[in-house]
């Protein structure tokens, strides 16, 4: 079986009830979108850039940065690799970067809210970005994104370096949704981004206000409470097929999860390399209808723990 889920990981995926999902990879790095293209991916869904600045005195030249996107864009042919500008804050933190210290970081200045106060630092990268070839083949996602007007200026900004570089073609901008507020203002996100891509580990961090790196609060910060699935579903309800959305957190891999994403309408999951053949297995298996039917029941829910007791047999009978 495991040899048959291998030789099939390279073909796409139609489930049983007939929906397209493309399996993309998860990668930090060049080298990873090498093994993600031997494991069959369909494409990068998220490449997490800050793994190129992290580890090192400076931040890379835009030359070496340049250099790692084209390798990995390289990589995977002509399907699509989507990378996510610098991510860094909370968690992640710079050497070389001293961000003031304030009490609640992963509030902060984080993500793309960085711009304003590291302007050369992102500016670099997106001009590396932009030296990519064939620019059809990248896709550029910018995290923590809270509203529309923070997309569409960067896609101005992406506009005039463009336009500096004399290019004649621009790639595909899109954002994470990981911020409630982008989640429940979906439908004016989709007016400015070509594509999103749910990013259900931050999301449920500030949707549940839980902090993902707490241990204590790890069995409570579950995506299928049902207030993170209602914004799921808000995200997807507000762009109403005017921009595809996947996933790339880690509730796409996940064996439970995954199917309700799929069911609930997201397009794409994006894992990591290694579980590329068995979700896809498991997708072909999977007919989306029936969990699609009672979606509306699992949202009424009461808690996380209540979705969990009533989907594992829904996954089961969907397989
Ligand atoms: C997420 O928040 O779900 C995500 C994919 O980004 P990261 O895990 O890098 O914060
Ligand atoms: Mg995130």
């Amino acid at each position: 079986r495991a040899e048959e889920e291998r030789a099939e990981a390279h073909l796409e995926v139609v489930t049983r009830d007939n929906r397209m999902i493309e399996v993309a990879a998860n990668i930090g790095s060049a080298e990873e979108a090498r093994q993600a293209s031997d494991c069959g991916a369909d494409g990068v869904g998220l490449m997490r850039s800050e793994f190129l600045f992290l580890g090192r005195d400076a931040a890379p030249e835009e030359d070496d940065q340049r250099q790692e996107y084209q390798a990995s864009v390289d990589a995977l042919g002509s399907r699509p690799v989507i990378i996510r500008t610098l991510d860094i804050g909370a968690d992640k933190q710079l050497p070389y970067l001293t961000l003031p210290a304030v009490p609640n970081p992963a509030l902060g200045v984080r993500g793309m809210r960085l711009w304003q106060t590291q302007p050369a630092l992102l500016d670099t990268q997106l001009r590396a970005l932009l030296g990519v070839k064939p620019l059809r083949h990248l896709r550029i996602m910018v995290p923590m994104v809270s509203d529309a007007s923070e997309l569409e200026w960067v896609r101005e900004r992406m506009e005039a370096l463009a336009a500096e570089m004399r290019l004649t073609e621009l790639p595909l901008l899109g954002a994470m949704i990981e911020v409630p507020s982008a989640a429940l203002c979906s439908a004016a996100m989709a007016k400015v981004a070509d594509f999103l891509s749910i990013g259900t580990n931050d999301l449920t961090q500030y949707g549940l206000a839980m902090d993902r790196e707490d241990p204590q609060l790890a069995a409570q910060a579950d995506v299928l409470h049902p207030g993170v699935l209602r914004l799921i579903q808000a995200t997807l309800s507000g762009t109403a097929n005017r921009c595809p959305v996947g996933v790339c957190g880690a509730a796409a891999g996940d064996d439970l999860a995954g199917p309700l994403l799929v069911a609930m309408g997201v397009s794409e999951l994006s894992v990591e390399p290694s579980r590329i053949a068995s979700v896809k297995a498991r997708l072909r298996r999977l007919d989306a209808a029936v969990i699609a039917r009672e979606i509306d029941t699992l949202l009424a829910m009461p808690d996380a723990a209540s979705v969990r007791k009533a989907l594992a047999p829904l996954v089961d009978a969907a397989l």
